[in-house]
């Protein structure tokens, strides 16, 4: 009989050497060919794998549902394609149609407008030669911070960009942990001379899209607790833990009194009010402030984890949550959206797993009213308060 180097022929290998460990003393619970049931002496020596290197495939047998268009049309409030701040890579604008398109997104909210020139190229790019398809947002010039009249100078950008077509100011997470004046000090987010902003923001009816603090995992050490470890490692500088930086229940809370002083004032509240690892405390700012409302840009893994407790919390504050995706423009993103919020499908990537954490989301299958109105009615409703009216009456 001829061995061939072949499968059958490793086997045969294994035969003939298998007696010579038969003759090693057996350990006390564990004779030869039998399985233990204690863990190696030597486990923790080998588990060495670098975390880099670990890409376990999940062996889960669930149904998957792919949503390929959104049931009902869709508001995307929270996007920077073809934004004035080239924050993504530009893309030709018939392309972005055509995602929208095979995706039954209709509307797409370009949020980092700037003001001025920079805000008429994107207007003269997206928003003109496509009718109802994009609205952009203006944004303060924090280089004027210093200026004896910065208030009045921003209230006058601010007319000037509605005029010019913007339809909401768009503030970054900068206002309380970057913009500083020329003390040296950090301009907080309630700080008197924004309210002229804020206020004129309201008389004119559009909304203030507001991003403060980030997840409650960046104000802590970068080190093996942290369940964000390998995005703060790509990222130092989204690390705000340390003594140079204020708490984020302290700059939250400067928020809350902002959006308390401007009642009049729509805010939108960011990534669900950038704290949806505490669903509890965006009850309370929802309960408390009628002009606040929210969008879960970037926040679908938060939320994704928690199905239970994020489908309560979408059904009861139904009239406040609007779509916002704050991602690269792509069908693959879209759709992974719609099937956390339509389907019930389990265990399954967040848009851009693992980048926010290693874990995975569940499907929330929300009731179809539910879905209506977070994926346009509420977005459509908040901005029908725009007053052109005030506009003209400005000077
Ligand atoms: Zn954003």
């Amino acid at each position: 009989m001829f061995i061939r180097p072949s499968w059958s022929g490793c086997a045969f290998l294994a035969i003939l050497t298998w007696p010579a460990a038969q003759n090693a003393p057996p350990q006390r619970d564990q004779s030869p060919g039998q399985i233990s049931y204690k863990s190696a002496s030597d486990a923790d020596e080998k588990k060495t794998l670098l975390l880099k290197d670990f890409h376990p495939v999940s062996m889960l047998h669930a149904s998957a549902h792919n949503v390929d268009r959104a049931k009902y049309y869709v508001i995307d409030v929270h996007n920077h394609v073809n934004d004035a701040m080239r924050i993504d890579d530009h893309m030709p604008p018939e392309r972005v149609v055509e995602i929208m398109d095979k995706t039954n997104v209709r509307t797409v909210v370009i949020l980092t407008g700037m003001w001025g020139d920079e805000l008429q190229s994107v207007i003269d790019e997206m928003v003109k030669p496509y009718p109802g398809r994009f609205m952009v947002f203006s944004q303060i010039d924090w280089s004027k911070i210093d200026d004896p009249n910065f208030s009045q100078e921003m209230v006058a950008q601010l007319d000037d960009a509605v005029a010019r077509g913007a339809r909401g100011l768009k503030q970054l997470k900068d206002l309380g942990l970057g913009v500083r004046d020329k003390s040296g000090k950090l301009i907080a987010v309630d700080d008197p001379r924004l309210d002229p902003i804020w206020e004129e923001c309201g008389r004119l009816g559009i909304p203030v899209s507001i991003h403060t603090t980030d997840p409650e995992s960046f104000f802590h050490p970068v080190d093996n607790t942290n369940e964000r470890y390998e995005e703060l490692t790509e990222h130092p500088d989204w690390s705000f833990y340390g003594p140079q930086f204020p708490t984020k229940e302290s700059i939250l809370a400067a928020r809350d009194r902002m959006f308390a002083k401007h009642p009049h004032t729509t805010f939108v509240a960011l990534h669900m009010a950038n704290w949806p690892e505490n669903l509890d405390y965006v009850s309370h700012l929802l309960d408390s402030l009628p002009n606040v409302m929210v969008e879960f840009g970037a926040r679908e893994a938060e939320l994704g984890r928690q199905p239970r407790r994020a489908r309560e919390f979408f059904i009861k504050y139904q009239d406040r949550i609007m779509f916002g995706t704050d991602n690269g423009m792509d069908e693959a993103m879209y759709r992974n959206h719609f099937r956390w919020l339509e389907t019930g499908d389990e265990s399954f990537d967040y848009w851009g797993y693992p980048g926010q954490g290693r874990w995975k989301i569940y499907g929330m299958e929300l009731p179809d009213s539910v879905l209506e109105k977070i994926y346009h009615k509420n977005a459509e409703r908040m901005f029908r308060q725009f007053r052109p009216a005030a506009l003209a009456s400005t000077k």
